[in-house]
């Protein structure tokens, strides 16, 4: 069906060629001549490739742009009416779905308040599915692929390892039968915090590529940058900032240690302590300037600078992005944090080493989708399998109603 093109040695390179064309894209349009310089293969070759990917729908063409002599250069870019990918969480309190198209653009979203923490996962499973069915067929594009997020700690082959605010998912595969309903091959699945993390990377260039995502959600976590890629740590436990002790013998925790910096700083506590049923009042409280829900942030604000503090003074990364609930109450949260890392860190503080997530709590279903993005412009042939440009042996998603 598909022509061989050559020995396998040029097949891997091709094929990693491809990559970097697309890869190149994700910047913005741009012309041939322009890719083969940033890419340093010849103009020939960008030429051929580029038309490989008009064929799989990845790229599409621009309008010329008239530069004054000789023929008009026609820009090239990724299609933003070609395969979309498909972002899911499941968190405590609510659900949430997303699509983000080849330029990165959020096209879908939809966000569920839904009780999760006590019920069973049959019945999470059926509303996440629901939700993402919902969000995966709104534009009629088809699927290149999907990622989970989860507040828990996930395992390499997807197994929900550890998840105290969502006891009834440890020791499932959410993915697989979240891939299965949705027709997908498999589903990208991650912990909350290193999505979130790698939607700043994604999104948030000034940021760098060293920092410290913290989510601040019912449980607290972080995802850990270093030199531009996540790190899990051997099992995937990296990152437990919500576990690192603050006060050796304080409260008790659902980990089964004393103390957690998410026993100060958690979203349930913050809230009880500031007498506030949920985030959005909590938010309104603080505007108002409710002595009551000052206080109550600002303590978990210090808390959450102790644990930050250990855990900057371990790894050395300079920059500290706050996301989720934390966003939210960044100015609020902030002098009491800065207080106590300007005290404890070791490291000097630089500017802008405090910074505010812009995606908010949006942050892990967005760095679901951008992660699932990601992988198929690093290699968009393994997306439609080796030269295949005829559509008839696509393995994406192909809409229900579209
Ligand atoms: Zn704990």
């Amino acid at each position: 069906m598909t022509a061989p093109g050559g020995p396998a040695g040029q097949q891997t390179v091709r094929r990693h060629n491809l990559g970097l064309i697309s890869t190149a894209l994700a910047a913005g349009p741009s012309s041939r001549a322009e890719l083969a310089q940033r890419t340093g293969l010849t103009k020939a070759t960008v030429s051929s490739l580029v038309d490989q990917l008009i064929a799989r729908r990845i790229v599409v063409e621009g309008e010329p742009a008239a530069t004054g002599v000789g023929r008009p250069a026609r820009p090239v870019q990724l299609d933003p009416d070609g395969p979309v990918a498909l972002g899911v969480e499941i968190n405590v309190d609510y659900l949430a779905a997303c699509v983000l198209d080849l330029t990165g653009a959020l096209r879908c979203y939809r966000h569920r308040t839904v009780a999760n923490r006590s019920a069973a996962p049959a019945g999470i499973l059926a509303q996440v599915v629901a939700l993402a069915e919902e969000v995966a067929d709104e534009l009629g594009q088809p699927l290149l692929g999907g990622g989970l997020a989860l507040p828990g700690v996930v395992g390499a082959d997807g197994t929900v390892l550890r998840a105290p605010n969502l006891p009834s998912l440890t020791g499932t595969m959410p993915g697989r039968e979240l891939a299965a309903a949705l027709g997908l091959p498999e589903l990208l699945v991650d912990n909350e915090a290193n999505l979130g993390a790698l939607a700043s990377l994604r999104t948030e260039p000034a940021v760098g590529p060293d920092f410290v995502y913290v989510s601040g959600e019912i449980g607290v976590g972080a995802g850990l940058v270093v030199a531009g890629e996540l790190f899990r740590g051997v099992h995937g436990f990296a990152g437990e900032l919500g576990h690192v002790v603050v006060t050796r013998d304080g409260p008790a925790c659902g980990c089964g240690g004393q103390g957690c910096v998410e026993q100060y700083a958690g979203q349930e506590v913050l809230l009880r302590a500031a007498g506030q049923p949920d985030l959005e009042r909590l938010e309104a409280a603080v505007a108002a300037g409710d002595p009551a829900a000052l206080a109550a942030v600002e303590q978990a604000g210090s808390a959450l600078g102790v644990g930050l503090a250990s855990l900057l003074n371990v790894l050395d990364l300079p920059t500290v992005v706050l996301g989720g609930g934390y966003a939210r109450l960044f100015d609020a949260i902030t002098p009491a944090l800065a207080e106590q890392l300007d005290r404890r860190a070791l490291a000097p503080r630089g500017a802008g080493r405090l910074s505010r997530s812009p995606l908010g709590t949006d942050a892990a279903v967005r760095g679901a989708a951008g992660a699932v993005l990601d992988r198929a412009l690093r290699d968009p042939a393994g997306l439609t399998g080796s030269g295949a440009s005829s559509g008839s042996s696509t393995p994406w998603r192909t809409p229900r109603t579209g």
